[in-house]
């Protein structure tokens, strides 16, 4: 039996395949192109992995031959696959379009030719998915694996992160719709995994150099900042190590009680300036030498945010998550001996 992991090239998914392998499992796993595949191979040599290529999960049919030809091998699908950058002028066509189109899709092929050998289906969604920016910035509120992002269509087009929320939200809507309506003509059972913001380190070292996924290359850019520029205080939220959000999948697949949940993983929240100060603190080549922000402000912002109860999750995770710290210390560490700066 294997376990297919789309978009397995993706920051994220990188720590799912390996984990995955570590445990044993023959991973299939999707990618863009040959070169990609080519990179998979390389960077993993391990013979238990075989790489297929779906060069844009928003095309009709996208899955389709993957499914006809493994279908009856494949009894976990991880759909990790949807855009996560906000570089585009076209919303509908670059985010909301492959989000949504790719959830349906790949929902479409098991249910045409693996419909009785996927036993379990696990969409890597979003807090985007739970809170909009503004109710994730309102101290009244308490979020918990209930709350839903009100997001209109509408809404979702005006820029490319509202897109994003907007597509990490009708994308997630149109699964638990597909597993709703498809009960008995499916065998499969949904949950999903909604990480905040996600840090930590690249899988592979050499996926450290340059541009880094979005995420990360927030951290990125406080390191290469310099003294006297002013990080962004619009930037507040909650974050998690991506360690711990490859072992929440594992979690999301093999236990009974994560079957039609939501694993909303937060391990704390942070601003610019928290990560800034973790970066001065723990290396002294960074210290007073990059981006600066005004730590009340900082405070103030930290104040004003909602609160969270992700208690079930966290029962059903039944781990500790990795501490700030060490997420940002491990993120900036590799990236550092990769620029050579240690
Ligand atoms: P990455 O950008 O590293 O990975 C995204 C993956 O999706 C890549 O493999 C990418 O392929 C693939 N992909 C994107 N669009 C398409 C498309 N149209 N057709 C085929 N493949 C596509 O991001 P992350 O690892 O950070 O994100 C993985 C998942 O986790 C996403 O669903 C994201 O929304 C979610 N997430 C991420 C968070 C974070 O902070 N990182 C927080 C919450 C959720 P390619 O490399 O070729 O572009």
């Amino acid at each position: 039996m294997s376990v297919f992991v789309s978009g397995a090239n993706g920051f994220i998914a990188l720590h799912i395949v390996s984990d995955l392998l570590k445990l044993g499992y023959k991973v299939i796993g999707s990618v863009r192109s040959q070169e990609k595949a080519d990179q998979l191979h390389r960077q993993f040599k391990n013979p238990n992995l075989s790489v297929v290529i779906v060069e844009n999960i928003s095309n009709p049919g996208a899955f389709d031959e993957l499914f006809l030809k493994y279908g009856k091998d494949i009894k976990v699908v991880l759909h990790t696959a949807s855009p996560f950058h906000y570089n585009t002028e076209n919303c509908e066509r670059d985010l909301l379009n492959p989000a949504v189109n790719g959830t349906r899709n790949i929902l479409e092929s098991i249910k045409r030719y693996a419909f009785d050998s996927v036993e379990r289906v696990v969409i890597t969604s979003s807090d985007a998915a739970v809170t909009s920016f503004k109710d994730d910035t309102n101290p009244n509120n308490l979020l918990t694996e209930d709350s839903w992002n009100k997001i209109s269509w509408e809404e979702a087009t005006r820029g490319p992160e509202e897109a994003y929320y907007g597509a990490k939200t009708f994308a997630e809507r149109a699964a638990h719709d597909f597993w709703k309506e498809n009960q008995d003509k499916v065998k499969f059972k949904l949950s999903t995994v909604n990480p905040v913001w996600v840090f930590g380190p690249q899988l592979f070292d050499e996926n450290a150099l340059g541009e880094v996924n979005t995420s990360c290359q927030y951290i990125k850019a406080i390191i290469d900042s310099k003294m006297g520029e002013k990080l962004d205080m619009d930037i507040v939220g909650g974050y998690v190590d991506v360690r711990d959000v490859s072992k929440a999948h594992m979690v999301a697949f093999q236990k009974e009680e994560s079957i039609g949940r939501r694993l909303v993983l937060c391990a704390g929240r942070f601003t610019l300036l928290n990560i800034a100060d973790v970066l001065c603190e723990s290396f002294p080549q960074l210290a007073g030498k990059i981006a600066s922000g005004n730590p009340d402000e900082s405070f103030k912002r930290l104040n004003s945010l909602a609160k969270f109860d992700y208690t079930n999750t966290n029962k059903i995770l039944d781990f500790d998550f990795i501490p700030f710290e060490k997420t940002i210390c491990d993120t900036a560490a590799q990236m550092l001996k990769m620029e050579k700066r240690q």
